[in-house]
């Protein structure tokens, strides 16, 4: 339960955005903001794809995008969206061709910018493609790759220029009567990536897909990422998110996953909270935290666990948690369940013990009736 109305510092007014829906996944509105990766594969290889995209999708991806490149992807992509558990959005540049075969291979979604698809024709072509079965599209601006009239008019990619050039795009969507669609202006550099959002969000009900392109590997990126959509989402703004790294698609799903729990906006799995711990630590923190990750991967109902070294600061935390644990001396520690001291345990054991109780907790809270997220 939500407790973000006795605590107001806590609270995120989201910007009112239109809801499209994305195969059988609504984004913008009250949606709960979605998770999105894309594949790494070759989209040819369907085994290895659909492989990633069930992964992605365990780890708790909600969309994931394949590139589709050339006619063979096309033909692969029919294959990859039967198998795939999630909507699947196809990542087209310039081929109007690719995008009418992806919308005819059950693509979701296409990520595909009208205005560079050439002819009005083919535009028409694409657009209508996308109607008859179903397809939303994602409108993708990317810094890297503006118009040349944008890049003449204004003399270097910056937010205005990324911003007049998706208006232009919905512009071509609307002249279309087409409105199923949402909107990105990415930036390798988060200060440019985040004024040119915030620009946008003023000027459109479409819902906006946040990401930092190009953001770098799994440290670095996640953290330039945690910075420009961590602002953009604390703002408001932003109806579902790509974590880009140079990293498993697994890893940018997670990552995406911890941002918005950071800020109260999604909950799944265990949240751990643990202390850096320090000479007073009665157990091993670190070590137990990492083991912890791995063993309760498996949860996906959200819950809440404090393994904190030492009783300084640990039954503070185990109050505000579902299951805790405050290192204590002579080898042995206290479980806290529910806020409350429960009993003692040895630290040989704490492991083992500590997920049993979770996963005891878990099912509770799954057999509750407002345990849903
Ligand atoms: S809770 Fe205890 S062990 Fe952990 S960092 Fe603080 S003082 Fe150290």
């Amino acid at each position: 339960m939500s407790l973000n109305h006795v605590r107001p510092w806590r609270n995120i007014y989201r910007r009112k955005s239109r809801r499209i829906m994305v195969g059988d996944v609504p984004v913008g509105g009250e949606a709960p903001i979605s998770v999105q990766t894309m594949t790494n594969t070759l989209t040819t290889d369907v085994a290895a794809t659909v492989a990633q995209v069930q992964a992605a999708a365990e780890a708790g991806a909600d969309i994931v995008r394949v590139s589709v490149p050339d006619e063979a992807s096309s033909r692969a992509l029919k294959e990859i969206v039967r198998e795939s558990p999630v909507p699947i959005v196809a990542d087209i540049h310039f081929h109007y061709r690719r995008g009418i075969e992806a919308a005819e291979a059950g693509a979701a979604c296409l990520r595909i910018n009208p205005g560079n698809i050439g002819s009005p024709e083919r535009v028409r072509e694409v657009i209508s493609a996308a109607r008859d079965h179903g397809c939303s599209i994602r409108i993708g601006v990317n810094a890297g790759s503006l118009e040349k009239h944008l890049l003449e008019k204004y003399g270097e990619p910056c937010p205005d220029a990324m911003v007049e050039s998706g208006l232009d795009h919905i512009r071509i969507l609307q002249d279309h009567d087409f409105h199923e669609f949402k909107i990105s202006v990415k930036a390798s550099d988060v200060f440019m990536a985040a004024a040119a959002y915030q620009q946008l969000a003023e000027q459109t009900d479409a819902p906006i897909h946040l990401g930092i392109t190009e953001a770098g590997g799994l440290m670095s990126g996640t953290i330039k990422s945690a910075i420009g959509l961590g602002n953009l989402l604390w703002m408001g703004i932003g109806d579902t998110i790509r974590v880009s790294l140079s990293a498993d698609p697994v890893e940018e799903v997670k990552v995406g996953y911890e941002i918005l729990k950071s800020l109260g906006l999604r909950h799944r799995g265990v949240n751990i909270i643990s202390c850096p711990s320090c000479a007073r630590q009665g157990f091993d923190v670190i070590k137990t935290v990492e083991a912890l990750e791995k063993r309760l991967e498996h949860i996906k109902t959200p819950m809440s666990l404090s393994i904190i070294g030492c009783v300084v600061n640990g039954p503070g935390e185990a109050l505000m948690t579902d299951v805790g644990f405050t290192g204590g001396g002579a080898g042995s520690g206290m479980v806290y369940l529910a806020g409350k001291a429960s009993h003692k345990m040895t630290n040989d054991q704490m492991i083992d013990h500590i997920v049993e109780q979770v996963e005891r907790r878990a099912e509770e809270l799954e057999a509750a009736p407002d345990a849903a997220e």
